[in-house]
Order: structure tokens, then C-alpha cells, then sequence
């Protein structure tokens, strides 16, 4: 199949799969930037259990920017206890200020201007830009890479050169329109959690096997 027809056929795959299997996530029922904003800091290093225990709770805490970038570093770290890796919480309350200061509390939309925030590297700024504002925009995390890689260039890991074209396979994938684009991002992660997982892909009941690099290999194998 040439690329083109691969990457439409993939998209139309992906999205039928994730109206049917999406798990409904908080997170996933907002798009309000700023809470977007805490529910990726929280899921960088931590399972979605264990943030869907967090993440209310933290909200009612400081249910705005503005709550947040008032609040003490003492408060901030009380909430974050138990989800580790604290220097999140210390650059989310960092961007916090950030934003009450120079942005009137706004958190910027441009993915450009989301990287420079504290603590925002590639992939959180194409979260923000498309979860909360419907950006066409790529979105890549270990996940994501992770799909792209196996389904379009058959391949486990990736050296530097390939890394950049994961993300711009990335790009030619997102949908221009901005909600389909909302989708396709939520859609790929979901696939890259659920079933393309690291150890071992759940290729047999995968709804783009039929048009993944690894997953026809591995079906050969499993053939002979
Ligand atoms: S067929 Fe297998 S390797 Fe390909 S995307 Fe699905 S789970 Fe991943």
C-alpha cells in the first residue's frame, strides 16, 4: 500500500476503533486549557488510575490558574503527594505564575508560545494546542512514537533521524479539521495504551493490523 493510501486507510481505522472502545476519561470531558494543562503534567510519569484519583482532587484545590499561582509551594506539594516526581508540580505552579502574570491568566494556545513555559516540551505543547484549543496539531508520546514506528516504518526503536520522521508522520496524520484532530490525537494514544503496548502488542484483535508494517509480519509468523 503507498503511504498515502496507508495513512487514510490507518485514520479511518483508528477513529471507527475509538468511537467504540474510548474510555471515558475526565480529562477527556473538558477543554478548558488549563485543566488539559494539569491532567498532562500528571499523566507524564504516572498511570491514568492513579491520576483519576488525583486530578478532582487537586482541581477543587486550585480550580484556576489564578488559585494556583497564588498558592504556597508548601500547598502545591501537600496536593501533589503521592503522585511523585515533584518537580511537576513545581513547574506547573511555575507556569501558573507565568501565566497569571504575563498571559492575564490565559494559557496560551500557539504551540510556539507553550514552549516556552516552564516544564512544556514538544509533546505537552501539541496536547494543550489540541486538546484544549482543537489545534490540527501533532501530539507525540512514547505512545504515539511507539504506533508510528511499528505501523509505518516496521520498527521497534528509533535513531534520531527516524524520531524526527515519527513527527512528521505525526503531522501528515493529524486531520486539518480541528475536532477530528481532537479525536485522531486522543485516538493514537489510546491505541499506543491499550492495545500497540510496549511488551507485547495485542496485534490479533489490532484495528489497523491490516495496515501496520509489524502487524502483517508478525501475522505471517504466526501463520507458518
Ligand atoms: S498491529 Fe500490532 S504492532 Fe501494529 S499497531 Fe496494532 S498492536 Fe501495534
Amino acid at each position: 500500500m503507498r503511504s498515502g493510501g496507508q495513512r487514510v486507510s490507518f485514520t479511518r481505522r483508528l477513529l471507527a476503533w475509538y468511537a467504540r472502545s474510548a474510555r471515558d476519561l475526565p480529562w477527556r470531558r473538558t477543554r478548558d486549557p488549563y485543566r488539559v494543562l494539569v491532567s498532562e503534567v500528571m499523566l507524564q510519569q504516572t498511570q491514568v488510575s492513579r491520576v483519576s484519583e488525583f486530578y478532582p482532587r487537586f482541581l477543587e484545590r486550585f480550580p484556576t490558574v489564578q488559585h494556583l499561582a497564588r498558592a504556597e509551594p508548601r500547598a502545591v506539594r501537600e496536593a501533589w503527594d503521592g503522585l511523585g516526581y515533584y518537580a511537576r508540580a513545581s513547574n506547573l505552579h511555575a507556569l501558573a505564575r507565568v501565566v497569571s502574570r504575563d498571559f492575564d491568566g490565559r494559557v496560551p494556545e500557539n504551540p510556539q508560545a507553550l514552549l516556552k513555559l516552564p516544564g512544556v516540551g514538544p509533546y505537552t505543547a501539541g496536547a494543550v494546542a489540541s486538546f484544549a484549543y482543537e489545534k490540527p496539531v501533532p501530539a507525540v508520546d512514547t505512545n504515539v512514537a511507539r504506533v508510528i514506528r511499528r505501523v509505518f516504518f516496521g520498527r521497534e526503536t528509533g535513531t534520531r533521524k527516524r524520531e524526527t520522521n515519527v513527527w512528521r508522520t505525526a503531522a501528515a496524520l493529524v486531520p486539518k479539521n480541528g475536532k477530528k484532530a481532537w479525536k485522531f490525537n486522543q485516538a493514537i494514544m489510546e491505541l499506543g495504551a491499550l492495545i500497540c503496548v510496549a511488551r507485547k502488542p495485542r496485534c490479533p484483535e489490532c484495528p489497523v493490523r491490516t495496515v501496520c508494517r509489524t502487524g502483517k509480519r508478525r501475522g505471517r509468523r504466526l501463520d507458518v
